[in-house]
This record gives structure tokens, sequence and C-alpha cells, in this order.
């Protein structure tokens, strides 16, 4: 039998809630675990639901709050997750840990189901991937994937689907070699995702990616602004990596996904308005120095245009690798300075890709995504 955590913070109690009795009613699943950041409205909305959910089903609602794990991070959802991790290890009845995001509208017990299956195979990670739509997982895409192209061209990293995703399973074999690692101990922010994937990599685990077709369906952002925290946090966790080798090989099969709904494909990721103004705010004299000193003139004179009037043409796919390298070898993660002109430039990448590339249609703008990869991959494969 299986546990099931949703970490949590402040969601729609009303979906936290249905997600929690859906899962708790899953024939394998014995446990639900909820983690949250701190004590507030969901919390207590959990609180009151809890006895009633485990009366109807037969099983377990366990509400913990999470442990602070990490020294040096901020404590966020990484935490929560190592909280669960730990939890799962210490309860030795249940054999599989499944994660889920709480504010999942279309959660249901088929997720459980696929995951499960997929896990009776052998497999000691298997991942959920979703439909998305072609504004959508820009963190993801020239983030995560594109430093996994660049730093680990050879190993199965680039082929990841969503290395990102919150809603996975892990064997007790997973949750011991992640547990163990003191780099994900310590990774407490929102990087902990890019942790689990390069650490499941790094020791050859087996590794298996489901398809949902129908989509997650969550909160949805306003401007860029809004991702700002989670862009740092997850490119500090690619730089603090990129000396790491990886000389493991993993077994890693992928389902194949099926057509994306149309409501996924028309779905606009970000408010495009709000994310104009972002191009102008907050500049230094010490940004626009860096910006002269590090990057090509290209980009940089770009950048300082965008200042007067918003244009994004300049951060095409070549200046973003470019940057991107500029960014592994320099940016230094609290520096107020280096945190804006990465948020800047990437906000510059996602609108050119939103004008040149999504403005083709979906297929056009998935097509050129892929390509992005594909080209990094190779390049930095056939330079090794
Ligand atoms: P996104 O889906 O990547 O945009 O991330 P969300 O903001 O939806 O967060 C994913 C899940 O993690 C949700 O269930 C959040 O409530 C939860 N979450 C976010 N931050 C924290 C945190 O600091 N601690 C815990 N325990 N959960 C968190």
């Amino acid at each position: 039998m299986s546990l099931v955590c949703f970490p949590f913070k402040e969601e729609d109690v009303s979906v936290v809630v249905r997600n929690i009795e859906c899962a708790a009613s899953h024939p394998s699943i014995a446990g639900v675990l909820c983690v949250g950041f701190s004590k507030g409205e969901t919390w207590h909305a959990i609180e009151s639901a809890k006895s009633a959910i485990e009366q109807s089903t037969g099983k377990s609602v366990i509400l913990l709050q999470q442990r602070r794990i990490g020294t040096s991070l901020r404590g966020g959802k990484g935490d929560g997750m190592n909280t669960a991790l730990v939890y799962f290890l210490d309860n030795t009845e249940y054999h599989r840990l499944h994660f889920y995001d709480a504010d999942i509208v279309s959660f249901s017990a088929s997720w459980i189901s696929k995951a499960e299956k997929q896990a009776d195979l052998d497999y000691d990670v298997v991942r959920h991937y979703f439909p998305r739509s072609s504004t959508d997982a820009m963190i993801t895409w020239l983030v995560t994937k594109i430093g996994f192209a660049l730093l680990w061209p050879n190993s199965i990293l680039p082929a990841i689907e969503q290395p990102l995703g919150g809603e996975l399973l892990v064997s007790r074999k997973a949750a011991e070699i992640l547990i163990a690692d003191q780099r994900v101990r310590d990774q407490s922010d929102w990087g902990i995702d890019t942790l689990y994937t390069f650490v499941m990599a790094q020791a050859g685990l087996r590794m298996a990616e489901v398809y949902v077709p129908e989509g997650k369906v969550h909160a949805l952002y306003g401007g860029l602004q809004d991702l700002r925290t989670m862009l740092v946090e997850c490119f500090a966790a690619i730089q603090s990596l990129r000396n790491e080798v990886i000389v493991t090989e993993s077994r890693y099969r992928i389902e194949n996904p099926r057509p994306v709904p149309e409501a996924v494909k028309q779905k606009i990721g970000y408010n495009i308005e709000k994310t104009l103004k972002l191009l102008k705010s907050n500049w230094s004299p010490r940004q626009k120095e860096l910006l002269q000193e590090y990057f090509d003139p290209a980009l940089a004179n770009g950048m300082l245009h965008a200042i007067d009037w918003p244009c994004w043409s300049f951060a095409d796919e070549e200046a973003w690798i470019s940057a991107y390298q500029k960014f592994l070898d320099h940016f230094e993660k609290g520096d107020f300075d280096w945190e804006e002109l990465l948020f800047k430039i990437w906000v510059a990448r996602v609108l050119n890709h939103t004008m040149k590339n999504v403005i083709r249609g979906y297929d056009a703008a998935l097509g050129a995504l892929r390509d992005l990869i594909w080209e990094t991959q190779h390049n930095a494969a056939i330079q090794l």
C-alpha cells in the first residue's frame, strides 16, 4: 500500500479537501500526508475535514507542519517534500510515496492508478507529464531543460519531458537515495524538483513518465513577475550542480502523448500586457554595467533599448544560450542586480518566443522549443 503526500501553502480549500478525499478513497492508498508550510487557513480547513475523511474511507489522514531540514536556503517547498520523505521512510508500512500539488482541479484517482501500474513494472520513479500550453512551462523549457542539455547532454536528463513536475511516485529505494543526499536536504526552496530529478539520474534509478491526457488545471499566473522567485531558485539549483558528472545509465521509458486538447492549445499561460512593463522596471546603474561587461553587445544593446520601448527581437534562441552560459559562470544568487538581470533577460526571451513562435500556432511553438533543446544538446555533446 502507498502513501500520498500533498505539500501545501495557501490554496483553494475546497480543491485541497476534495483531492485529499479522492486520494484516500483509492484502493492502493493507505494514508494521505498533508505537509503544510504553516498553520494558516488551508491547514485549519484540512484539520476540520480530517476525521470525516478518515471515517468515510477507513484511511489515515496525517497533517504535519514542514520541518526545517535545509539550513542555508529559503525554507519552502523543498523542506515540505523532504519532510514527507522522512515521514515515509520512518513509516515502513507504506511501500511507495506519491506527491501531487494540492491545487490541481483536474486531479483524479486515475493519476494514482497510472503511477501504481507503471511502478509495478519495477520502476523506482514514475513521473506524470501533461499537455502544456505553448506559453506555459517557460522555466522548465528555458532554464531546466536547457541547463540539462548544456551540462549533461549524454545523460537522460534532457529527455525528461517535465523535470520540474511536482506529480511523481518514488519507491523506498528512491526515497532513501534522495534523503541520504546532503544536496537534496539542503535544497529547501523551489530548486527541490531540479535536485530530485538530477539525483535520480545520477544514481541511475529506473525512471518512467506517464501521460495524463486531460492536463493539469491549476491556479494560473498573472504577469511573469509571479515566477521571479521560482526562476531564480531553479536557475541557482542548476548552477550549483554545474561541476557534477553523471556516469551511470538510467533505464527510462516514456508513454506516448496523445493529441493536445484544444483548450490547452488555446490557453495563454501569462498576462502579456503586465509582462511588457517588466522590461523597463528596477534598473540600476550596476545592472547596466554587468550587462555590458559580461553579455554579447547585441543582447546588451537590446535590453537597454527595451527600457524606453518594449522590444524583444534581440532575445532569440542563440542569444539566450549564450547568455545562459554567462549566467552559469557569473550569476550570484542573493545579489539583487544579478537576479534582476537573469529575470529581465528571461522575460525578453519569453516575449520573443511568444511573438515569434507562438504567433505561428501551437505546433510551430512547441516545435521551436523542442528544436532548441535538441540543438543545444547536440552542440554540447560534440564539444565534450
Ligand atoms: P507551480 O504549480 O509550480 O506553479 O507551483 P504551486 O505554487 O502551484 O505549488 C505547488 C504545490 O506546492 C502547491 O500544492 C503549493 O501549495 C505547494 N507549496 C508551495 N510552496 C510551498 C511551501 O513552501 N511548503 C509546502 N509545504 N508546500 C508548498
